[in-house]
């Protein structure tokens, strides 16, 4: 839902409330509006606000219909807008859509089964042609205008896990990691623990000493993995007990994600790494599909599944692939250029320096089409683009990504950046 402004032919201004920008434009301009706007087309859009809720775009509206003049005026020149921006939104709102579906969706290494269930139905829906590689991952293909030469975006639907090592005798479940994290970082989350037949039951992660009414010692026990376990939500106490509900070693733990999209941009979930660069190829795809766009160069989308774990993307990449654009989180933090507000172009990680050739055009990119951006380093991370590289492939590297805050626990991001990165990677895209 959009609050929205339009700044009318005779310089007045009229506010209204959709859920559609661009038609809403369109049938204000064809005099099937509002009665003011009618006499005084053409009307242009010149800014707007989107909420979640009707509700929250009425009470908007109302209150922009309270402002001056001038405070109107203040209110446009603090974020002016055009056309193409209309466009752009629509893409920004398909995506944040699909990243909040997606968080949602279980897909530990190893267990990506359901999301990518969920992604192929989208390629279905977009038309796009795409094709499963033998260890499970998926690559999307648009042809461009120059069919000789390719290009690959990554990005990887794999997140951090757990597995079930042992069934302690007294009906607790000992996990060994996927991925990964610090252990501070799960206690106390919640879980699904999910049976070989695929039934699901719900569980908590602690420490064995979980109560400062009972461990003189529960603040200083060591957040280690030895240290902590599963309780399962079920009358269990014994092997036997767990064994009954069908739970066995191997079994597959999922977070509890706990995602939240707040009405005024941020985004706070488990695994935005690297979920939020999933819902950008889409919002990419769905980009050029939905806006008649062709990209330069023939462009595949390789969604990776094993990239927690340290060989995502390195197999199957197409051959003719010359460059290589990695989708993946930045770390903004102490001592970092990073933000959750920016995209960011990575000069350097634990693998070493990207493609410095690359790095330059996509900092020329975000410079021409006035994208915020930064470039940083990420001294303890590696990309799909660093497995690619280490598997003996020869293309140019480049990773670039939305800020998130506490990587690889309860993460948090910022709208903007995932605009910001979804802007620069369609320039990239349609780019020479
Ligand atoms: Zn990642």
């Amino acid at each position: 839902m959009y609050t929205y402004i339009l700044k009318c032919s005779d310089n007045t201004y009229y506010t209204g409330w959709t859920t559609d920008l661009r038609k809403r434009l369109n049938a204000h301009n064809r005099k099937k509006g509002a009665k003011y706007t009618k006499p005084r087309l053409p009307a242009r859009l010149v800014y707007w606000e989107y909420f979640r809720t009707q509700s929250r775009a009425q009470r908007r509206e109302w209150e922009i219909k309270q402002l001056t003049r001038k405070e109107k005026e203040n209110l446009i020149n603090q974020n002016l807008k055009n056309e193409g921006d209309v466009l752009m939104e629509k893409t920004l709102r398909y995506t944040i859509d699909q990243l909040e579906k997606i968080l949602k969706i279980p897909s530990p290494s190893g267990h990506t089964e359901y999301v990518k269930d969920h992604i192929s139905k989208e390629l279905n829906t977009l038309k796009v042609n795409y094709l499963e590689t033998h260890k499970g991952a998926i690559i999307a293909t648009i042809d461009g205008e120059e069919t000789e030469e390719h290009r690959t975006v990554s990005a990887h639907m794999d997140t951090l896990g757990a597995m079930v090592k042992e069934i302690k005798s007294n009906g607790r479940l000992k996990f060994d990691p996927i991925g990964g994290y610090m252990m501070n970082s799960v206690e106390g989350e919640n879980c699904i623990i999910e049976t070989y037949d695929q039934k699901q039951y719900t569980g908590t992660f602690f420490t064995t000493k979980p109560s400062v009414h009972i461990h003189s010692d529960a603040k200083k026990t060591e957040r280690s993995v030895e240290n902590m376990e599963v309780l399962i939500d079920e009358k269990v106490s014994s092997v036997e007990d767990v064994e009954k509900l069908g739970i066995s070693i191997g079994d597959f733990i999922f977070f509890d994600p706990r995602t939240q999209i707040r009405e005024n941009g941020f985004i706070k979930s488990r695994h935005i790494d690297d979920k939020a660069g999933v819902a950008l190829m889409l919002g990419m795809i769905s980009d050029l599909i939905e806006n008649d766009k062709k990209p330069f160069y023939t462009t595949h989308f390789f969604f990776s599944n094993y990239e927690e774990v340290g060989h995502g993307a390195s197999a199957s990449i197409p051959e003719k692939t010359k460059e290589f654009l990695a989708i993946d989180m930045s770390t903004p933090g102490e001592g970092q250029n990073s933000t959750e507000f920016h995209v960011t172009i990575c000069a350097k990680d634990s693998t070493g320096p990207y493609d410095f050739g690359l790095r330059k055009k996509l900092v020329e990119l975000a410079k021409e089409h006035k994208i915020n951006y930064k470039v940083d380093l990420y001294p303890y991370y590696g990309s799909d683009a660093s497995a690619a590289l280490r598997s003996g492939n020869d293309f140019k590297a480049a990773l670039i990504g939305p800020g998130v805050y506490a990587s690889h626990g309860y993460e948090r991001t910022h709208e903007e950046a995932i605009n910001n990165t979804l802007k620069l990677g369609i320039q990239y895209l349609l780019s020479k």
